[in-house]
């Protein structure tokens, strides 16, 4: 199969994790006989240093006109003081809503050999973590009005959250199918105790339980969410929620598998052209040091292969290689733990890749 990338290696460590993504999907090709292009893409701070823009349209061209784009990360203190609709972020931002990206899939799982790496007790995590959240991605506050302005005398800011129907349906569909597809277990999270917003997500969310009665609906709130993510993970298996409680809860989620820095991302929309990117940063503070790791953004490609390319083996052959990596005692600086070698990022894709067999 052919198939061209565009590809945004970004800012920080986005460069480094995003060169390691590439070998891999460079093998997978001679393994089993794919032709991969790349479309170079330049997006957040260096497209600022270069263009003047985080994204400039003919950027986002490229994106929307690719069978998939795979990111690394965008952003870092050198654009903090630059304004608002210009940042980094603002790029990425862009990106999806051009995309028309509404759904981000993240997965919260454990692997076996990182059971350490977990601060959560380890009766909690003997339980089993391993659910996804599927959070709205184009919509609510983050897509809002924002403004700063003055009112008597003092600055007052003001942040937008709007959601509609047809929104929020989209999503609470997507919320449903996955569901459909493991425990058929879904939770939907929200604030209906104080937001119009959520009472509507609440009222949409039981509409559609009517069209998909094979799946269990439970309703809870955010705050009652992100305790009973480090209580009781094994509770969970599909969670549904708004684009700003989706931000947090997933972060909180990647926390307590070990490390940030493993876990991948898809988003989709009416299509099969996706977006797929770790779900950290572009953690200025270890870039250009060979520190990263760089399996979130690994795992990222295969959940391209899965998802957008329909390439389940090859997708299985990259996740095994990982599995094989991590039995076999290496670690990035992140996730070390002892007795287990510590290898760089580079190191840590050159050993995925020796890892890597057609399955
Ligand atoms: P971050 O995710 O970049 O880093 C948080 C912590 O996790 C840091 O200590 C970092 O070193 C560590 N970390 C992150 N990824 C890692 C990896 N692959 N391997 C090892 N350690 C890793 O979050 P932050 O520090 O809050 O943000 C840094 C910049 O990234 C900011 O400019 C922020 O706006 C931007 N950002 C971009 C995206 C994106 O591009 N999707 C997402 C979040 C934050």
């Amino acid at each position: 199969m052919n198939k061209n990338i565009a590809v945004i290696r970004g800012d920080g460590i986005g460069p480094e994790i995003v060169e390691q993504a590439l070998k891999v999907l460079n093998r997978i090709a001679e393994l089993y006989g794919h032709s991969f292009t790349y479309t170079d893409v330049d997006m957040g701070g260096c497209a600022i240093d270069k263009w003047g823009d985080p994204l400039p349209a003919e950027m986002l061209k490229k994106c929307v006109e690719s069978d998939s784009v795979l990111l690394g990360a965008v952003g870092g203190d050198k654009w903090n003081d630059v304004p608002g609709p210009m940042r980094p972020e603002k790029g990425l931002l862009r990106l999806r809503a051009g995309m028309g990206v509404y759904s981000n899939n993240r997965p919260a799982k454990i692997w076996p050999q990182l059971a350490d790496a977990s601060p959560l007790k380890k009766s909690i995590v003997d339980q089993g973590i391993d659910f996804i959240i599927v959070r709205e991605l184009i919509g609510g506050i983050y897509f809002g009005e924002h403004k700063t302005e003055v009112v008597d005398g003092k600055a007052t800011a003001i942040d937008i959250l709007t959601y509609s129907e047809e929104e929020i349906e989209r999503i609470g569909r997507i919320g449903f199918e996955t569901a459909r597809k493991r425990s058929k277990k879904l939770c939907s999270v929200e604030k209906s105790n104080v937001l119009d917003s959520s009472r509507l997500w609440k009222k949409v969310m039981h509409h559609l339980a009517a069209e998909y009665p094979d799946v269990e609906l439970s309703d809870m709130l955010v705050d009652n969410c992100a305790m009973q993510i480090v209580k009781n993970p094994a509770q969970f298996d599909v969670v549904v929620t708004e684009n700003m409680f989706g931000d947090i809860l997933s972060d909180e989620a990647s926390m307590i598998t070990g490390s940030i820095g493993m876990i991948p991302s898809s988003s989709l929309g009416a299509t099969t052209c996706g977006l797929y990117e770790p779900i950290h940063g572009s953690a200025p503070d270890i870039a250009g040091k060979d520190l990263a790791n760089p399996i979130g953004t690994i795992l990222s490609a295969a959940m391209m292969l899965r998802y957008s390319f329909d390439m389940a083996k090859e997708a299985d052959a990259i996740e095994n290689a990982v599995s094989a990596y991590l039995d076999a005692g290496y670690r990035t600086a992140d996730i070390m733990s002892e007795g287990m070698t510590c290898v760089g990022c580079a190191a840590c894709g050159d050993l995925i890749l020796q890892n890597l067999k057609k399955e």
